[in-house]
């Protein structure tokens, strides 16, 4: 593996996927501001081909990736004399992360993300991991993935990176602590929460993230997926994984050991130091976040979280003791509830019910292949899908909106 910061070392080959969302553009912020240490292999999108394309000229990669198909022209046109190679389509999204990068970032959003975050991981390369949803549907096969082919899964959520870092593998832990910020929603009533537009659930407090996650955390689904995703990647039960809303988001994760010492890590919320922290690793690098003044802050806060007002926290960790396909059930059917939700179809409050709803209906099958995965995922998409349309359906029938409002 390349060593980042030796003088000696050649440069780190990096791929992202995701390259246009929010953490992919961050990524590449960093890799521009440091232009001596890393170079570009491959870059992806689904279809926002101009940021795509503004991306690639800016790093030069050897190839650029759209996922839309219809794309394809538009991108080759875009990126016409730059040299840059152009692809399109999942399979070429799939073929982008199998280029021989030595680091790649996994920020796709969505369970989509899992085949080329699986071929990074059959590579060898160290994963940057963000993409959350395909470690929650897919985990077990994908931490015997990462064993088999000695990679290094490297998380990038800010909880995780802090638990990461915190972590002294060589003493007993007792149980860690994800910190939330607890959403723009932390001390919003039921009434105003049923009535929530997409735009007031996507006005993050701290963090500004793209859309899906925005939803998952006001909802705080995020914080339930995060606790499925910790439990695969630390190895831990549901039970020793606690939440902590800690509405700053000044310390992102917290280790507790069996002697009662509790290491923490802290930072100002900058998703550029988690990600940094995974560009430069097993070293570490500059980066532009500020600087954190606890003097300046004063004061910093936490408390429970509500269980009643947020039931995906129970969902998530319900899905988590049944197992087996239980967490892709979930994570499917609160991806098909957040889009419908983002589409005005269905309420805000409806999220967590289409889950629920289909998490009851679903029988916990087993998860032994990739393809179990494919087919529990269509078969909560289907039954989560036809939720939303009933949903949708009376709330028309009713003659009101999504959010409450007149239609
Ligand atoms: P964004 O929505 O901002 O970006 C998603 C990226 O994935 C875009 O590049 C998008 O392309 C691409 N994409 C979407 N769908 C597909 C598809 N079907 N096939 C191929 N590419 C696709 O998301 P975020 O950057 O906010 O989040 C990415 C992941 O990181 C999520 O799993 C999220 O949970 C996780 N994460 C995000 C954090 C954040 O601060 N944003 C923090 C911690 C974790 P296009 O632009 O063309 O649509």
């Amino acid at each position: 593996m390349v060593v980042v910061g030796d003088a000696q070392a050649a440069k780190r080959r990096v791929t992202v996927l995701g390259a246009t969302g929010s953490v992919g553009s961050q990524t590449l912020d960093l890799i521009q501001r440091n232009p001596e240490r890393f170079e570009v292999e491959a870059l992806t999108a689904r279809r926002n081909v101009a940021r795509l394309a503004e991306l690639a000229r800016a790093v030069r990669p050897k190839l650029a990736v759209v996922a839309d198909l219809a794309q394809y022209g538009a991108l080759k046109e875009a990126l016409s004399g730059s040299g840059v190679a152009v692809a399109a389509g999942d399979q070429a999204v799939v073929e982008a992360a199998q280029r021989p990068a030595d680091w790649v970032m996994a920020a796709i959003v969505g369970a989509q993300g899992l085949a080329p975050t699986l071929e990074a991981v059959r590579r060898g390369a160290v994963v940057a991991f963000a993409n959350k949803e395909c470690l929650v549907c897919a985990g077990p096969l994908m931490m015997a993935e990462v064993s088999r082919h000695n990679s290094a899964l490297l998380p990038v959520d800010s909880e995780h990176n802090a638990i990461f870092q915190a972590l002294d593998r060589t003493a007993s832990v007792a149980r860690i602590v994800l910190t939330a910020s607890g959403g723009p929603f932390r001390t919003a009533d039921r009434a105003t929460m049923a009535g929530a537009t997409p735009e007031q659930a996507v006005a993050h407090p701290v963090w500004a993230m793209g859309a899906k996650i925005s939803v998952d955390s006001a909802t705080m689904m995020n914080k339930g997926l995060e606790i499925i995703e910790a439990s695969y990647l630390f190895d831990l039960p549901s039970d020793r994984i606690d939440v902590m809303v800690h509405p700053q988001s000044i310390v992102h994760g917290m280790v507790e050991y069996e002697d009662g010492s509790v290491l923490a890590q802290l930072g100002t919320p900058d998703m550029r130091t988690p990600i940094a922290f995974t560009l430069a690793w097993p070293q570490r690098m500059a980066t532009p976040a500020k600087r954190l003044d606890l003097a300046a802050i004063g004061r910093l806060d936490f408390e429970p979280p509500d269980a009643i007002r947020f039931p995906s926290l129970s969902l998530a960790r319900a899905a988590l003791a049944a197992g087996g396909g239980a967490p892709a059930v979930l994570n499917a059917a609160n991806e098909v509830a957040v889009a419908a939700f983002l589409d005005r179809r269905i309420g805000f409050l409806d999220i967590a019910g289409v889950v629920e709803e289909t998490l009851g209906a679903m029988p916990s099958t087993r998860l032994e292949t990739l393809d179990d995965v494919a087919n529990i995922d269509a078969a909560a998409r289907r039954f989560a899908g036809d939720r939303v349309a009933g949903l949708a359906g009376a709330a028309l029938r009713l003659g009101i909106g999504s959010a409450g409002a007149p239609a």
